[in-house]
Formats: structure tokens, sequence, C-alpha cells
């Protein structure tokens, strides 16, 4: 099948969006930018151009902004053989079974991704650091200049949220962090102001750090250094004073 026959009536039915979108939300599933606003790529991971057998393989589709679908097109993301035919796309695959994106790469506190230091296998490593590339605007696609920008102010929009409102419970979260403790609703003044920071956390999880929450990984990535709490910890706070407060 040449990939001029692969037919986007068939890929990008709306069955297949509405799928989609209930795996990726609003966001585009390799940079997470918001792209509820713009009509969507369905997206193939391995380019159908070179690998017109997966055209209408589900687990090729993917939910992309038009820049990361372009950008993949780029040379120096393509992996070749000896003979120059294209085997492979150099970057991580999100929704990979074999590897997890969060073991190989890191955000830092200005939003530019990082590999992380891991023993794994050569080809995914490469792939990481491609990746990494890509996040950064090192490669020579248009789209990814503007990425490490956006997840700036991203993480300075989040930072402001959290200094501005959560700084004062730094230490009321540290005491709830323990593990295996059963929440105690408080009384009086203690009490209103545990509701208050309940929702605060519902309204940061929800705006910053959930899966549907874009530019979330690089987020959760510097919530412990601004809150001293992981992004699990603060969901389990979440839960368990939401169920006790009735919130
Ligand atoms: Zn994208």
């Amino acid at each position: 099948m040449s990939h001029t026959t692969v037919s986007p009536s068939v890929y990008a039915h709306n069955d297949v969006k509405r799928s989609l979108n209930l795996l990726y939300f609003d966001k585009c599933y390799i940079c997470e930018n918001d792209i509820s606003v713009e009509r969507y790529n369905v997206e193939h991971f391995l380019p159908k151009k070179h690998f017109s057998h997966l055209g209408y393989s589900w687990y090729n589709l993917h939910k992309a902004c038009e820049g990361c679908n372009l950008a993949k097109e780029k040379k120096e993301l393509l992996i070749r053989d000896e003979a120059g035919d294209v085997v492979d796309i150099s970057l991580l695959d999100p929704s990979s079974e074999e590897y997890s994106v969060n073991d190989y790469i890191t955000f830092d506190h200005n939003g530019m991704a990082k590999t992380k230091d891991v023993v794994g296998n050569a080809d995914v490593l490469g792939k990481a650091s491609s990746t990494v590339l890509y996040l950064n605007g090192g490669t020579s696609s248009r789209y990814s200049h503007s990425l490490p920008y956006l997840r700036l102010l991203r993480i300075q929009n989040f930072t402001s949220f959290c200094v501005d409102n959560l700084n004062v419970f730094k230490q009321r979260l540290i005491e709830l962090k323990v593990p295996d403790v059963e929440y105690e609703v408080p009384l009086n003044a203690e009490l209103i102001s545990d509701q208050k920071l309940c929702q605060l956390l519902i309204n940061v999880d929800n705006e910053f750090l959930s899966k549907e929450a874009f530019f979330s990984t690089s987020t959760r990535c510097i919530l412990y250094p601004l809150l001293k709490v992981t992004y699990a910890e603060l969901k389990r706070i979440k839960t368990k004073m939401r169920e006790a407060l009735g919130l």
C-alpha cells in the first residue's frame, strides 16, 4: 500500500478522534501543549509516508498538534538503515508498553527537558536524547523553538499560584503527607483552614498537574522543590481530605 492511499476518512474518522480524546484529552501527546482550540491532526507516530502498512494501526495513531506532526518529517528525527530506508523515528513513544518516557526524561525549574541518568537500552537512550533536543528547540522544527518558552510561561504561572496560595500551607502539607495516618477533621479555625487548603489542592491539580492539564509533566517536576510534596502525595492528601470534608 502506498502512503497516498492511506485515507484520512478512515484513520481520522470521528470514532478514532473520539477515542483519542479519551486518551489524550485536549493535549498534544508529544509536546503536551493545549490543542483544545485548533483542529488537531490524527498523527501516525511512525509516519505513514515511510510506514504505510501502519496507516490504520490503532497503536500508531495519536493526537498531536500540527507542529509536532510536521516535526517528525525532519530528517534529523528519522532513523535510517544502511540502505537509506527509514526504519524508525528518533523520538520516545509516549504510548510505548516497553518503557515509560518519565523514566528517561525530566524537566528543570525553567521547564527545560533533561535526560535522566539511567542505564537502559541504547536505542531508547538515543531516542531520549533526541526527544530532549526536540523539546528544547534544538532541531530544525520551527515549532519546537517555541516550546521552551511555552513551558517556562506555564511554570511561572504554576509557581505564582503555589507561592501566592499554597506556601502558607507548606507545614500542614508536610504533616498530612505522612502515609497510613488517618485524616482527622479539625475544629473551628483549623477546619476552615483545611477546607481552604483542600479546595486549593483541587484547583491546583485540575489547572496545572492532572493528566488533563497541559504541560503537566513539567509542572509536576517542580512541585516537590516548591512545596515539598510529590504529586502522588498531593493526590493522596487531596483524596483523604475531600472524603472527610465532603468537598
Ligand atoms: Zn505538539
